[in-house]
């Protein structure tokens, strides 16, 4: 069976994006070429569509100087000052935003209707968020033993910080890191994804008035020159990343190197449970969700579903009957419910999974058909929504992180099983469980080794529960006040209010003396 997506039911003419100027990177106050340029490409149709800088070490390097120019400057204002600011981003976002919409769909090929539904209103509520955190940004008083001492903490900001971004969600990972680095009293150079730099480009040519030259910088470029050469450099005093596990390391070690500290959000393979009391409608409807938003292409994909024995056979019929219906196509158009993935590189990578997956003889309940596509997106990079069926989840794909429309089922008896297997992966960003008793929700929860845990329901990230994994998936939280934290350093100040002190020194001397 195929999916019936033609020319026909497409319900807009296709109108990528035009960039109204060329793309440039930010440093300092100004807008700069790179020393050469790569292309983007719209995953739709696999035609290029814009030309970006990429930039080059010295790029990088002027880019920090100006950070570091501005970091000053930025350190010492209010509170209240840099909330104004941020409130501004979110209003001046609001206001224009809705552009990005078409902007995110020709690149990356997030479908329309989610850049308009998730992403556009994620990114004013970041800023919201932190704008108003950032007044809770205060140190402590900490009760010591001696009443002649007064010891208090202050968060002071870190100086210059490095954002290399994944290209998945490049407005919100953009969003997750500026707004508490800002309020943080930092100033911040970013790298976007070579997959995702427009955006980040064009959103910073949006808000670039409303923050002090240099406090935001922007170099482009791809990873292994631009992000190397970033991450590497000694002047960076924190490194907040989102990626994959491997670039990760590669990003330590560099880190190592210089001693400079990292927030790193990395991938997952995340395992929804679906016990034998759950709600099942809304379990398969929050699971089609929990692994097609996004194309598939989120770190916090349910992209494991292990279903009680008793109710499996419903689920995965309810499931499948729907994924079948999921209608693929050009991401601009509003009707497209899944998109192309980013790249033919990405698509290949998906394939590759699935080939090995169908080689060690898991089964396909929907997904593995061709899919028919109109002509125009014969170039486009394409995947049908897969359901793929491992019982007792031994198969690779069932512990391998594959970033696409992908997710497999497996069967379980006993609550001990599901959450065994659940923690069975070196990841542990996402994880949940579909159930209707109170004692099981609280149990699995507090079993599961996540850094989040979704009880009857999955991908809602409201802005102040901290967001961030555990093992694999990485360390450090976004979202929250507690981000804030990871954007600060803490000043320990020791005040001594009394006038004695147990003399230490000398004594043996003026003992003698006196004998
Ligand atoms: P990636 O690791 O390939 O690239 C991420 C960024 O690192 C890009 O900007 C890239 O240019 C840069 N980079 C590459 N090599 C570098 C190097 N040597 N030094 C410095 N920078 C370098 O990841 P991706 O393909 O963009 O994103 C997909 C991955 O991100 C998936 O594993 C996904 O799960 C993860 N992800 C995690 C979260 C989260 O919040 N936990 C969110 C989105 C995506």
């Amino acid at each position: 069976m195929t999916t019936p997506v033609s020319t026909s039911m497409r319900t807009s003419a296709r109108s990528a994006y035009v960039p109204a100027a060329p793309y440039e990177q930010l440093i300092g106050a100004d807008w700069i070429a790179g020393t050469g340029t790569f292309e983007a490409i719209d995953p739709s149709t696999g035609q290029p569509w814009a030309t970006l800088p990429q930039g080059s070490a010295r790029d990088v390097d002027e880019a920090v100087r100006a950070a570091r120019a501005a970091q000053r400057a930025w350190g010492r204002t209010t509170l209240d000052q840099r909330q104004t600011v941020l409130l501004a981003i979110a209003d001046r976002f609001e206001e224009q935003g809705e552009r990005f919409a078409p902007l995110l769909a020709t690149e990356n090929g997030r479908p329309i209707r989610e850049a308009h539904l998730a992403d556009l209103p994620t990114v004013c509520a970041i800023f919201r968020f932190f704008a108003g955190v950032v007044r809770s940004l205060n140190g402590e008083q900490i009760p010591v033993a001696d009443p002649e001492t007064l010891v208090y903490t202050r968060r002071e900001p870190i100086g210059v910080v490095a954002a290399v971004l994944s290209w998945n969600s490049p407005l919100i990972t953009l969003s997750n890191k500026l707004a508490p680095a800002l309020a943080g009293g930092n100033t911040v150079v970013v790298k976007p994804s070579e997959y995702a730099t427009a955006s980040v480009l064009e959103f910073l040519r949006l808000v670039a008035d409303l923050l002090p030259p240099g406090v935001v910088n922007v170099v482009t470029g791809v990873g292994p020159e631009t992000g190397a050469a970033l991450v590497g450099h000694p002047d960076i005093a924190k490194i907040t990343f989102t990626g994959g596990p491997a670039t990760a390391r590669a990003i330590l070690g560099a880190a190592a190197q210089t001693l400079t500290p990292s927030l790193m959000e990395l991938g997952g393979k995340s395992a929804m449970i679906v016990a034998e009391d759950a709600d099942l409608e809304r379990a398969v409807e929050d699971a089609l969700m929990g692994i097609y938003l996004a194309n598939g292409e989120a770190c916090i994909a349910a992209s494991r579903l292990l279903v009680h024995e008793k109710v499996h056979a419903e689920f995965v019929e309810r499931f499948a009957a729907t994924a079948r219906r999921i209608r693929v196509g050009d991401a601009l158009d509003p009707a497209t419910e899944v998109g192309p993935l980013v790249s033919a590189r990405q698509l290949e990578l998906v394939r590759g999974h699935l080939d090995r997956a169908r080689a060690e003889g898991v089964r396909f309940v929907t997904g593995d058909e061709p899919l028919d596509l109109p002509q125009d997106l014969a170039d486009g990079y394409f995947q049908r929504p897969v359901l793929l069926a491992d019982d007792d989840g031994g198969s690779t794909i069932s512990g391998t992180e594959v970033f696409g429309p992908v997710t497999v089922v497996q069967k379980y008896r006993t609550d001990e099983e599901a959450v065994a297997r659940a923690n069975s992966t070196p990841y542990g960003l996402a994880a949940g469980v579909w159930t209707s008793d109170l004692r099981r929700a609280h149990t699995v929860a507090a079993q599961l080794e996540a850094g989040i845990v979704w009880v009857n329901r999955w991908f809602d990230l409201a802005p102040g529960m901290p967001m961030g994994g555990v093992g694999e998936s990485g360390f450090g939280r976004e979202l929250s006040l507690e981000t804030l934290r990871e954007y600060t350093a803490v000043k320990s100040v020791n005040i001594g209010l009394g006038l004695q002190r147990f003399p230490l020194w000398g004594q043996a001397r003026s003992e003698e003396q006196g004998q």
